[in-house]
């Protein structure tokens, strides 16, 4: 049985002068505790594909399943709380919230997960050792201006992984470090998934990267080859 299945998905966008088709017939079918590779040139559409099956973006046709459930058959509250508990993101360029602290950044996701909204010890206790694991103790109180590329990564990983989601998405989780750090937020990222089983998806136009995954899919004129 599939974790995430994308069935027939199509999607494109319409700007003022042309409508440009992305997503023209998308078939994926993910299973539990895998690492898949989405490989493909920039344009292709790989972000686009993410987003939909990580239940940001809607299909313009076709079903996204998470776990057996329709997730465009939810409505936003009930898709929010999914995506909380289950997908974790991690994004190019970390999108961490500028104000926050590395700890309060990893917060957060716990805080609504858990549907607290004040910062409780067990919390907070649970968003440092978050931090802990990805080599961060001594960043807590940073803020993200403050830390390099590879270490706002890391915190973004921290982030994506603080309600223990059954899924991780990332989108070109390299595309902005050098290749040290990049080797170490793949290591990371990696690691994790062997310890907790996760399925991990990695978009991504490095081939190095695509070979540490288990299984490599091709985005190529808005279909999987
Ligand atoms: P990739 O991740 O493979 O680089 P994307 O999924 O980001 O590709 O983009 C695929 C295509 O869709 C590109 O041509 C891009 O310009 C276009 N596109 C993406 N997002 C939007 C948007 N919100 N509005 C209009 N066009 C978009």
């Amino acid at each position: 049985m599939s974790i995430l299945k994308a069935e027939n998905i199509y999607k494109s966008y319409t700007d003022t002068q042309k409508r440009v088709d992305v997503l023209e017939g998308i078939n994926l079918s993910i299973i539990p505790g895998e690492s898949l590779a989405i490989v493909g040139p920039s344009g292709a559409g790989k972000s686009t594909l993410l987003h939909v099956i990580g239940g940001l973006d809607h299909p313009d046709k076709g079903r996204v399943l998470l776990d057996g459930k329709d997730l465009y058959k939810m409505n936003d509250a009930e898709r929010s709380r999914v995506r909380n508990q289950a997908v974790g993101f991690v994004f190019q360029f970390y999108h961490l919230l500028p104000e926050l602290t590395a700890l309060e950044n990893v917060l957060m996701p716990l805080m609504v997960g858990k549907n607290v909204h004040g910062v409780t010890p067990e919390i907070e206790g649970m968003a440092a050792q978050r931090l802990k694991e990805m080599g961060l103790e001594a960043r807590l109180e940073h803020k993200p201006a403050q830390l390099s590329g590879g270490e706002q990564q890391r915190v973004a990983i921290a982030r994506a992984l603080a309600n223990d989601p059954a899924i991780l998405l990332c989108d070109e989780p390299t595309g902005n470090l050098d290749s040290r750090s990049g080797d170490a937020v793949i290591d990371l990222l990696l690691s994790s998934k062997a310890k907790a089983e996760r399925t991990i998806v990695i978009v991504t136009h490095d081939i190095q990267i695509a070979k540490r995954c288990g299984r490599t899919v091709h985005i190529k004129d808005g279909v999987l080859e």
